[in-house]
């Protein structure tokens, strides 16, 4: 094994859904929550789309058979948005309905914002049908306040997340100190709205406002965060009483993903470099 992909393992739970649900196993022994996500994005090929919608539902009989309390996380362009909509839409709606007759809950992933309109209305035609779903939204896009009032207006489940691609200053905040003001605004929305929603982030700043505000506006709230980052708050936050859920991504297509988060954190790729030098 490259020393590459060995570092990637600090993200990645393995290359197959077996190793993906030992870690989530060991994650509900300790207290958490649990996403699964199987990693592909951009897919331009319809075999390829349906192989990865087969996988999915694959993984959603292991969750159901191996008792994980375990939910999904899916990209739309691994199932086929590039290619069609619809034919998207009925790859969402097999893994959703599959996941439904099981009693787990799928969250879709929110990608760059060409893809941003076609993911919230799938996933509204969804959750309408299925309930049971929730979806991401980027706090560095600037549209992100309409869209958080209109689909937790119409009963939807929100993640917030930062934001993790780089998108144009003319749609999106660039200064990190801008992007963490409007998660802080939206998430103050999403208290006044929501009954449920999902905090995803390591900013210990935010964090600690949500459970501020939690105190006297309580809601159903979770704090989801990434397998590898900051295992110490996680812990800390579980043994104080909340609920807290690790994201845990497996599958061979694991280069998007491990550059997203050496991006997000410089520190990481001057650890990935003596990884390199080390062997
Ligand atoms: C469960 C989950 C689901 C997500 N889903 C999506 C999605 O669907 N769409 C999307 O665009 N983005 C998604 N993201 C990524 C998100 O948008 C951010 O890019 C990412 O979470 C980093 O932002 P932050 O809120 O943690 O804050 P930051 O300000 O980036 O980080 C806060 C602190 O956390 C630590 N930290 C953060 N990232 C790392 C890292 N990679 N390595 C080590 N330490 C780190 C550092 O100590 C840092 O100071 C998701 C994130 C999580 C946790």
């Amino acid at each position: 094994m490259s020393s590459l992909i060995k570092f990637a393992r600090h993200w990645i739970a393995g290359e197959t859904s077996g190793e993906a649900i030992k870690i989530a196993k060991k994650k509900n022994q300790e207290g958490f929550g649990v996403i699964i996500n199987y990693l592909g994005e951009h897919v331009l090929d319809n075999i390829e789309a349906q192989k990865n919608t087969d996988e999915n539902i694959r993984l959603v009989a292991a969750i159901h058979q191996e008792k994980v309390n375990a939910s999904l996380s899916i990209k739309l362009s691994q199932l086929g948005l590039l290619i069609d909509k619809d034919f998207c839409q009925s790859n969402v709606e097999k893994i959703v309905s599959s996941a439904t007759s099981k009693c787990i809950f799928v969250w879709i992933d929110m990608e760059s914002s060409p893809f941003t309109d076609d993911t919230i209305d799938i996933y509204l035609d969804i959750f309408h049908k299925y309930g049971n779903s929730g979806i991401a939204i980027q706090a560095n896009l600037k549209r992100s306040e309409n869209d958080i009032k209109r689909i937790a207006g119409e009963g939807g489940n929100i993640r917030l997340v930062k934001g993790a691609y780089s998108e144009k200053k003319d749609i999106a905040f660039s200064r990190r100190s801008d992007i963490t003001k409007n998660f802080s605004k939206l998430m103050g929305y999403l208290f006044y709205k929501s009954a449920y929603f999902a905090i995803a982030s390591h900013d210990e700043l935010l964090i600690n406002e949500a459970i501020e505000v939690n105190k006297t506006h309580k809601r159903r709230i979770e704090f989801q965060m990434l397998m590898g980052v900051r295992e110490e708050l996680k812990h800390n936050l579980v043994s104080n009483g909340f609920n807290v859920v690790d994201y845990i991504p497996y599958g061979t297509a694991w280069i998007p993903y491990t550059v997203r988060r050496l991006r997000e954190r410089k520190r990481n790729i001057l650890l990935i470099m003596r990884s390199v030098f080390d062997t």
